[in-house]
Parts: structure tokens; C-alpha cells; sequence
């Protein structure tokens, strides 16, 4: 294991002086002194331990009490961001004081590291919705659930029933290691190359919760999957293991780091490396540990550590890994193999290792509700073991069903809306949190993405190609617009009588897996909302009319 030095930038190791990035904030070269607001903020005090004083202050005291650098700073290392309030449109987001768009209300994000539930877990993590979130629940791309509407006087309990059951909202925001993205289909799927929930649970004990991982330079976004689909979107992680066979030592991870959308967009690079599955935990400890000394601290736009990446090159950051971290050398391995299917959601009915299925299923862009939740858990359970899964691509899966289940399962399920055929619109369609909720969106996007996949069902009954439709209420990534076939980054255009009304810049032919790039920016293609799907669907009939044999939609 790496020599990782403690949060406190005055016991970071000392480290090559570089010169060249010495303005960037690097502890690693010597600059402790905080550079801007939030590298203050996080020097002045570690973000976990703001829960002592959600626990002791603000939930009995209210939201007036809570001290401002908590509530827009520390707060999110438990997982709690303030939501937007209602009534303020899409045109004031950006001319607005951050508080003046600020409600009295929280979203609050549940990690779910790897995806992995239980039925008593959902049970618990609907009632938690209907009892205290006035009956949200969103299940993200990054396999976490979301609350909205949360009063900070009821978050103690959350975190007491919550964490009953093994849950916890630790870290799912803030500067920190976020959830760890795992294959949904991990120890259960018959090709898979090799089961990485040994190594997700031992970062989880390692490093989440952990002051000297607490105070990164911005998020730290990490994935590991043994599945050959590629199904934890590992291109735009800061560090993903990916499953490869190596030809002499076996199954065990091709590592990538660097990856990351936002505003820079970055596909990860691969270092070349081939890790054991027992050696995950270690080379993630390093690559986290170069991010927190190296890491560029000036500019919060250039925090992410694909910066760094992008600086260094895999040939320079591998050597760092591997002499000032790990001190030995990674054993070089191959590439993973381009995936056979595109989808990489496991929706559908799917045969298991040991002969039972495991029935994938697609609510609409990741919106589902507290009740519906505790009805999926009862269904899970009544046909299944008992476990779950969430996916990166907003879907949910019931493991373990005998053969005899499935058909009730299914039937269950789709009286739900639930579908486990759905059409590809329903399956490709992923929408961000939007306007509803989010304090820097400028357009909706979970109604209007709903809103699309109904007019395209009934508008191309016959399109049956795998096609993805991202929609993302600013021009950040939170549902990555950028690798879609058709992303669409909310802003406000001018309709035909030249008013500013809500709508879209088009992106075409974006992708992950091994094709992975990002999509055409179409100069000045911008679409308003109520002409979505009339658009789409005359990009779809046109590609349908046009496609030769074996061309994808991207192509
Ligand atoms: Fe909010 Fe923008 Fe992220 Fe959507 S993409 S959730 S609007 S920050």
C-alpha cells in the first residue's frame, strides 16, 4: 500500500518540486496556502465533521442556524445540497445570488456503492421517501438514489434509519470519494471476467469516511467492473478497473484514470496496467492519493484530475503510481475487448451462473417514487432472494428469480410501469435532475424527457435500434450529453417570434465503449422544447432511411 500521507496539508510527503504547476495550488509542491473560497473553507474545517453539527445545531435549531459555509460548503460531504426554490425560471439562474436561489429544503443523496441493495434496504429507502421527501426518489447515472424536499430537521433520523440497514449518505457529494460504480451484474452474470464487489468493499472500509481522503481537490469519481458489456461507463471516471483476461496471470483489471465530463469534457486513458483483483484497493489508494497532493487546487474548473492527466500523460503518471506510491512496478496487460451488445443496462430477462435470471427493468429516465420503491422490494422479494441492483444507466434489477417466477415477476413489474421490454426510447432516454430541483439548471428535463419517450413510442412504433437520448438541464454533464447519440444541453434559445423560451443545443453522435467520443457540437442546431421530439424524430426517420449494414447511429 502507498505511503499516503494524513489530511492535514502540513503532513503531505514531501515530493518532487515540479515548478512548473507550482501556481495551481499543489500541496504535493509545496502550496498550503488556500487559493480561493473553497480551498478555505475545507482548510478551516474537515467536511465530515459537519454532522456533529447537523446532529447537535441545525436539526433542532432549523435552517436559519445553519452557519452559510456549511450550507453551501461541508454539508454536501454528508450528502445534502440545498434544492432550488420553485418559481424561479431558467433566465435569473445565472444573474441570481446563490442564495436567492436557494430553498429551505434539501436534496439528499443515498450512495450505493457497486448498485447493490436488498430488499430490506429498498423497503427502508422507500418509507424514508414517503415519510420525510414527500415521495421522491431518482435513481441516478452513478447508481445512487435521491431525495428531495428533506427538512434539515429530519436528517438524524434519515441517517439513523438509513444506516440500520447499512446505507449512508457519507461522502456522496463534496470533494471527496464519491460512490464507487460497480458491475450491477457483479458474481451473478455467466460471462463475466471477474467480480470486483471484494474489491469495492475494500475501498469502501479503506477510504469512504476517511479525514485523510476527505479534502480533495474536487470529486473523485471511481468505477469497477468485471463485465465484458462495459457497464459502469468506466471512459468518464477518475479511475476505473475494467475487466481483462491477462494472457499469462488471468482475469483481473486494465486500469484507466483520468475521465470526466463537465464542461472539459475528458475520455479516461489507460496506464497500460493489468492489476489483480486483490491489489484494486491499493493502486485506487494511490491513484486518489496522487489526486489529493498533485491535484490542482486554484481553479475549481481545473480540479478534476483529468487535468492533471492530461498534463502528466499516462506514461509520467503511471511512474509516479508506481515509485512514489505503490513502490513497485504494475505488471503490463491488455485492453478490454470492444463489448458485443451496445446496450450495457441489463435491462431485459437474463440467465444467471447458477441457472436462475436476473430481470432488468427501465422506469422512465430514472424517476420512480417512495411507494413504488417499497412495491419493487416487495416484488424482489417475493420472487427473487431478495437482492437488487441499480444500474449507470438509471434502470433497477431484481437478482435470483427461479424460472418458474420470471413471468409473474415481469407481469408485476409492468403493471408498475416498469418495463422489462421497453422500447428503445424508454431504455436510451437518461435525464438529469433539472429545474425541478437543481439550483443550476436553466431548463426542465425528467417531465419533458418523460414527455419525449411517449411521443417517439407513438410518433416510430417501428424503430427498434439501440439509440441514446440524454437530456441535461444546463451545460454541465450530470447526465452526459456528451457521449449520447443525441445529447441535449438545456438553455435558452429564441422561438420564431424571437422570444427566449426554454430548449436545447444539439449534440450527434457522442458514444461510450471502446468507440468512445464525444458527440458533434451541430453549429447552431438549437431546438426548443416543445419541437423535441419532432426533431428527434426526424433525425431517427432519416437515419433509419439512410443507415448502411452495420452502421450505428454515431457512425
Ligand atoms: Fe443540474 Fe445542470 Fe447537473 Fe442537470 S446537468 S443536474 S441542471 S447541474
Amino acid at each position: 500500500m502507498a505511503d499516503i500521507a494524513s489530511n492535514s496539508p502540513s503532513a503531505a510527503p514531501p515530493r518532487r518540486k515540479t515548478g512548473r504547476h507550482r501556481g495551481e495550488g499543489q500541496w504535493a509542491v509545496g502550496h498550503f496556502t488556500p487559493l480561493n473560497g473553497n480551498e478555505q473553507v475545507k482548510k478551516d474545517d474537515d467536511g465530515l465533521n459537519v454532522r456533529t453539527r447537523i446532529e447537535t445545531i441545525y436539526s433542532k435549531a432549523g435552517f436559519h442556524s445553519i452557519d452559510p459555509s456549511d450550507l453551501r460548503g461541508r454539508m454536501r460531504w454528508w450528502g445534502l445540497y440545498t434544492q432550488r426554490k420553485p418559481g424561479i425560471d431558467g433566465g435569473k439562474t445565472a444573474v441570481l445570488e446563490p442564495e436567492e436561489l436557494d430553498d429551505e429544503f434539501f436534496m439528499l443523496r443515498v450512495r450505493i456503492d457497486g448498485g447493490r441493495l436488498t430488499t430490506a434496504q429498498l423497503r427502508v429507502v422507500g418509507e424514508v421517501s414517503q415519510e420525510f421527501a414527500r415521495g421522491t426518489a431518482d435513481i441516478t447515472d452513478r447508481q445512487n438514489i435521491q431525495y428531495h424536499w428533506i427538512r434539515i430537521e429530519d436528517v438524524p433520523e434519515i441517517w439513523r434509519r438509513l444506516e440500520a440497514v447499512g446505507l449512508s449518505t457519507t461522502e456522496a457529494c463534496g470533494d471527496t470519494p464519491r460512490v464507487i460504480l460497480g458491475s450491477p451484474v457483479a458474481g451473478i452474470a455467466e460471462d463475466e471476467i471477474v467480480d470486483g464487489t471484494p474489491a469495492i468493499e475494500e475501498i469502501q472500509r479503506r477510504f469512504i469516511g476517511n479525514k485523510d481522503f476527505s479534502n480533495l481537490p474536487r470529486k473523485f469519481k471511481s468505477a469497477v467492473s468485471g463485465s465484458p458489456l462495459l457497464d459502469v461507463a468506466h471512459e468518464i471516471n477518475d479511475v476505473a478497473f475494467v475487466g481483462v483476461h491477462h494472457p499469462e496471470h488471468g482475469p483481473g483489471f486494465d486500469l484507466w484514470v483520468g475521465g470526466g465530463l463537465s464542461t472539459n469534457p475528458r475520455i479516461g486513458v489507460r496506464l497500460g496496467a493489468w492489476v489483480p483483483l486483490e491489489d484494486v484497493a491499493d493502486v485506487y489508494g494511490g491513484v486518489i492519493g496522487i489526486f489529493r497532493d498533485y491535484g490542482y487546487r486554484r481553479l475549481r474548473n481545473r480540479a478534476r484530475l483529468k487535468f492533471l492527466v492530461a498534463d502528466w500523460g499516462p506514461e509520467r503518471f503511471r511512474r509516479v503510481l508506481e515509485d512514489e506510491y505503490l513502490r513497485r512496478p504494475l505488471l503490463d496487460g491488455p485492453a478490454p475487448e470492444q463489448p458485443v451488445e451496445r446496450w450495457r443496462d441489463h435491462v431485459g430477462v437474463h440467465r444467471q451462473k447458477d441457472g436462475r435470471f436476473y430481470v432488468g427493468f427501465a422506469p422512465r429516465v430514472g424517476r420512480v417514487d417512495g411507494a413504488t420503491l417499497t412495491k419493487i422490494a416487495e416484488l424482489a422479494g417475493e420472487h427473487g432472494s431478495g437482492r437488487l441492483r441499480t444500474t449507470a444507466e438509471q434502470k433497477m434489477i431484481v437478482l435470483d428469480v427461479p424460472g418458474e417466477r420470471v413471468d409473474s415477476l415481469v407481469a408485476g413489474l409492468e403493471a408498475l410501469d416498469l418495463r422489462v421490454s421497453p422500447s428503445p426510447f424508454r431504455r436510451g432516454t437518461m435525464a438529469c435532475t433539472g429545474i425541478e430541483f437543481c439550483k443550476l439548471a436553466i431548463v426542465e428535463t425528467k417531465a419533458r424527457g418523460s414527455w419525449v419517450i411517449d411521443e417517439l413510442e407513438r410518433r416510430l412504433p417501428e424503430f427498434d435500434e439501440p439509440v441514446t437520448i440524454n437530456v441535461n438541464g444546463c451545460p454541465n454533464a450530470c447526465a452526459r450529453i456528451q457521449v449520447a447519440d443525441i445529447g441535449l444541453k438545456g438553455q435558452l434559445v429564441l422561438d420564431d417570434d424571437g422570444r427566449q423560451v426554454e430548449g436545447f443545443q444539439v449534440h450527434l453522435g457522442g458514444a461510450l465503449g471502446l468507440e468512445a467520443g464525444f458527440g458533434r457540437k451541430v453549429r447552431g442546431l438549437k431546438v426548443t422544447a416543445d419541437r423535441l421530439p419532432d426533431y428527434i424524430e426526424r433525425v431517427l426517420t432519416r437515419y433509419s432511411e439512410q443507415r448502411e449494414d452495420g452502421e450505428r447511429f454515431a457512425a
